[in-house]
């Protein structure tokens, strides 16, 4: 059980699965980042899934670097390259959190907050103190440490996960990692465990658990094993099934994800959940090419 989450940063960092060791006073990790807290962007964002965006808006804060290397990133400008970003102090990201409520916001959104956790904990409690109700959502790929979603139980109101693959040669050729699988299934059931399953009142999540799943061209095979996982293992959490795939950053290396979604693809996938008790939302099929 973590005491003190910055045990994981200091000397050496294992905040993430990677495990890199790296000394982030020193160093960037193979996350790309060290220990300043980096921002894109923050912004009302109206394109989340209907509990999420509400009719105010998610309060998005989206943060450089990722501890996974996905070569189909489609935040890769942000994730991987980190091409525009800014540094900011936990007091600077709190003061963020309070100004995107002050906005309207429903909540505040963490996009790929994993490598900053130990940092974005801080913004949390100073945000709380200058007046921050509304809930945290913790918008990741899953790839986080079990015993770290534990620690967040008293941060996070509400988890956006992923689960990206079943298979590790996938993982490993995709977001460079073979043991993805095994990490996001223990990740998610930490999540479930601390917070259940998606609570919605009056159309605005308050808290628990929604599962994300990118539909990947050419491996409807892994969408649907990622289906059957979550029917057997969170039959009560809903998903969110997204078709919006399209070949960004080095995908169009990989011949197999170098295209957009085929509509009969799409259509076997729909037709899988639809016989299936999952319940959730499902992105209409929105390849226009
Ligand atoms: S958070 Fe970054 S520095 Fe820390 S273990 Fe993960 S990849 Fe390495």
């Amino acid at each position: 059980m973590i005491k003190d989450i910055k045990e994981l940063v200091f000397p050496k960092c294992r905040l993430c699965p990677r495990q890199c060791g790296v000394e982030r006073s020193l160093h960037k990790g193979l996350c790309k980042t060290n220990n300043e807290l980096e921002i894109a962007s923050y912004n009302l964002h109206f394109g989340e899934e209907p509990p999420i965006s509400g009719i105010n808006g998610s309060g998005t804060i989206f943060f450089a670097g990722c501890s996974l290397s996905c070569v189909y990133c489609q935040n890769y400008p942000i994730s991987q390259l980190k091409s525009a970003y800014k540094k900011v102090s936990t007091d600077e990201l709190a003061e963020i959190m309070i100004k995107l409520q002050k906005r309207g916001a429903h909540n505040i959104n963490l996009v790929t907050p994993s490598h900053f956790v130990h940092l974005i904990c801080e913004s949390i409690d100073e945000a709380k103190k200058l007046g921050l109700k509304i809930p945290i959502v913790y918008n990741t790929s899953s790839y986080d440490r079990d015993d770290v979603v534990l620690y967040l139980e008293k941060y996070v109101d509400i988890y956006l996960a992923d689960l990206k693959y079943t298979n590790s040669s996938l993982s490993k050729s995709l977001s460079g990692v073979s043991d993805y699988f095994e990490i996001a299934i223990k990740a998610l059931l930490a999540m479930y465990k601390t917070k259940g399953a998606l609570k919605v009142i009056n159309g605005i999540a308050t808290s628990g658990l929604m599962v994300r799943h990118l539909i990947l061209p050419g491996h409807p095979d892994n969408t649907i094993k990622v289906l059957k996982w979550i029917e057997d293992n969170l039959p009560d959490v809903p998903i969110s099934l997204m078709s919006q795939y399209f070949p960004a950053y080095k995908a169009f290396e990989f011949k197999d994800i170098n295209r957009k979604l085929k509509e009969i693809e799409y259509n076997e996938i729909v037709s899988y959940l639809n016989k299936t008790q999952i319940d959730g939302f499902i992105q209409d099929y929105c390849n226009n090419s």
